[in-house]
């Protein structure tokens, strides 16, 4: 076992709300410098700039996994992630076809831009990216048993899209493991948080939108390999 940096939540300029500096190679070289080791590109409710950035990263002293933050049915966000980019395709194509299809407004919501490994834009997703999926939460131990994945809530200590703003609890039937909590000091000065994250893995990313925003090395998971079964390994024990 052995410490590495990690961020497991970041967005690409794929995300409506994610700047469009946030390219692969730009993602790529911010968390090289930071010297991180351990990385998922993570969009609302798509993985179609893990292709890219999976194979910009060949090669690069840091692994990248590819992911998504679906957003489920009651506005729940929960970060998915996979071990490789077959299954990661497979459930992204699974989502498309449960989103509204509303078309994107560019000038109010971003961009969502999809890239090639050079950087450059070899496509615009045309359907709104942010809002809900019509997938409930409860849906998704079976869909991360099919696809091969692992999910966490996202932000849990947040205000919006939060399961725990939302429910106030994490319900243990749907068999998360791991929760993020955006802001940990915060959080767990909040009387009774303890309470709500006993049991379950406690992570914290960056959730970036920004490269500015991308994790610093301040954060370490013990890991057998830094990879997605070192991952999971570590994060499916409570
Ligand atoms: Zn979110
Ligand atoms: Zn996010």
């Amino acid at each position: 076992m052995k410490p590495y940096f990690y961020d497991l939540h970041i967005h690409s300029c794929l995300s409506p709300c994610g700047d469009d500096d946030m390219t692969v190679h730009n993602i790529l070289g911010m968390a090289m410098v930071k010297g991180l080791e351990l990385i998922a590109l993570t969009d609302h409710n798509s993985c179609k700039n893990c292709p890219a950035i999976l194979k910009a990263a060949e090669g690069a002293p840091l692994t990248v996994l590819p992911g998504m933050e679906l957003c489920t049915s009651e506005e729940f966000h929960v970060v998915c992630l996979f071990p490789s980019l077959k299954p990661a395709m497979a459930f992204d194509e699974y989502v498309y076809s449960h989103l509204p299809k509303v078309n994107n407004n560019e000038a109010i919501f971003g961009k969502q831009q999809i890239l090639d490994e050079q950087d450059q834009v070899i496509a615009v997703e045309p359907i709104m990216l942010a809002g809900a999926s019509t997938i409930s939460v409860e849906q998704l131990p079976g869909l991360m048993a099919q696809f091969g994945g692992f999910a966490f809530p996202s932000h849990i200590d947040k205000n919006s899209f939060s399961i725990v703003a939302s429910l106030g609890l994490i319900p243990p039937e749907l068999g998360f493991t791991c929760v993020e909590v955006f802001q940990p000091n915060t959080f767990f000065a909040r009387p009774g948080a303890r309470l709500i994250t006993n049991g379950y893995r406690v992570i914290t990313n960056s959730d970036a939108h920004y490269l500015g925003d991308i994790a610093e090395p301040e954060r370490q998971l013990e890991l057998e390999s830094p990879d997605f079964y070192g991952l999971v390994k570590s994060l499916r024990v409570r």
